[in-house]
């Protein structure tokens, strides 16, 4: 049978980040929760969270039996002109849960459409208020999603070559240290008449190759950007819900943003949904008479019902102490884990930052997507059952909560293995 669909799947589906002529798809069956099971049969641990989406683990019963009470309840209603409960009540929730500030949802169906929002709500922000401020300030190396606004403030390199032209002019900063900090904030100060907004990835930049960052300076050049009228727009996508050790990348900062994005963990990744919100003053800033100033901004499937009940499930399941207790002890094992690479000589950096833990590994050549090292090492972790997707020569786990310890002990080792065969 596996054979059987990958010719099938070759023959009519088009993958993502692929070069199709090279690729080897392999037919996944089934999922239970930290694996997932292929054709034959064969289990692979998911060690990447299905590309960083999955947080209980896979085809977990109470997210399955509450989609499946909304699916016979209503599976989709408008949400233009109408409303219910499902959306209001997840709104409620997550609201409780972020900094004070955040007042207003506003809801997508995936992470690009929820950063493509959170740009249009502050360059329209500007532009309801009479103002002429259109430029976007955003990390080097940054990652906001695959959409032609996101494309453009996310870092330029071989994945938008091809688009270079026709994305929009973005100003680029590196992410801040103790030492580059004033340099920083002179670049900023520089343009501070045309800057609408910052968008940043918090502590880590995911795709970028987890790069990682301090809060505190994230948090002085936040201040910064404040106190110089700049909106901040906080893309939660990959670190929401728990990734960092806490509830939220903003839980380890000392100034709050704007506007903030999620996707990906907010339904346990079980049903595609984007969410942005904001303060009540942006809200207040189209909130008028004139309908001009309206957000212009909807999808088919805003509010999807089964999406809300399935983000409402995750929501139970992580604010669960059995879950939050497994966070934090994937924090531990990742530590531990992390001062015997320190030692190792084939390691060039070791990074962590809650469940999320990055090794690079050393090579000649400069880092990149591309790096060789990813095509070696990528069939080598398959064949032992762990599923991991190398960023070049950086290897990284972004485990689902429920990985037990032994599994992410197996993890490490194999790792370990590799590293002994590698070159
Ligand atoms: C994945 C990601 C996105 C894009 O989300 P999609 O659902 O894949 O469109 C945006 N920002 C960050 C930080 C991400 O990791």
């Amino acid at each position: 049978m596996q054979h059987e669909l990958i010719a099938r799947d070759k023959k009519v589906n088009w993958h993502p980040y692929t070069q199709m002529k090279t690729a080897k798809h392999i037919p996944i069956v089934r999922g239970e929760g930290a694996y997932i099971f292929d054709a034959n049969g064969k289990r692979y641990i998911d060690a990447v969270s299905s590309w960083w989406v999955t947080l209980h683990g896979h085809a977990h019963p109470y997210i399955a039996q509450k989609v499946s009470e909304q699916l016979n309840t209503l599976e989709q209603v408008i949400f233009a002109g109408f409303t219910h409960p499902v959306a209001i009540e997840l709104s409620e929730r997550l609201l409780k849960l972020l900094p004070q500030n955040q007042q207003k949802v506003f809801y997508t169906d995936n992470g690009s459409t929820a950063v493509e929002v959170a740009l249009k709500i502050c360059v329209q922000y500007g532009y309801n208020k009479g103002g002429k401020k259109n430029k976007v300030l955003a990390f080097r190396n940054g990652y906001h999603g695959d959409t032609f606004g996101a494309m453009s403030v996310s870092g330029r390199g071989l994945w938008t070559a091809s688009f270079g032209e026709l994305l929009f002019d973005v100003l680029f900063i590196d992410v801040p240290t103790k030492y580059n900090l004033p340099d920083i904030k002179a670049i900023v100060e520089q343009h501070t008449d045309e800057i609408a907004c910052f968008i940043y990835e918090p502590l880590v930049q995911g795709a970028g190759g987890m790069l990682m960052h301090e809060a505190d300076d994230l948090s002085e050049l936040m201040k910064f950007c404040r106190s110089k009228g700049i909106l901040l727009i906080q893309d939660e996508i990959f670190v929401g819900f728990g990734r960092t050790g806490k509830l939220f990348a903003a839980n380890h900062l000392s100034e709050q943003a704007d506007v903030m994005c999620f996707s990906k963990g907010l339904t346990g990744g079980t049903m595609p949904l984007g969410v942005t919100t904001c303060t009540q003053e942006i809200y207040d800033a189209f909130y008028a008479d004139d309908k001009t100033k309206a957000l212009f901004h909807g999808h088919s499937f805003t509010g999807s019902p089964l999406a809300c009940a399935a983000a409402l499930a995750s929501m139970d399941l992580l604010l669960q102490e059995e879950t939050q207790s497994n966070i934090q002890r994937i924090c531990r094992q990742h530590q531990g884990f992390s001062i015997i690479l320190k030692k190792h000589p084939k390691i060039k950096d070791v990074r962590q930052q809650g469940t999320i833990l990055a090794l690079e590994w050393k090579i000649a050549a400069e880092t990149s997507y591309f790096s060789d090292i990813h095509d070696a090492l990528y069939p080598f972790f398959l064949e032992r059952g762990v599923l991991m997707r190398p960023l070049g020569n950086i290897i990284y786990l972004v485990p689902p909560y429920c990985v037990s310890q032994k599994d992410l002990e197996y993890i490490y080792e194999c790792i370990l293995d590799a590293l002994e065969i590698q070159e």
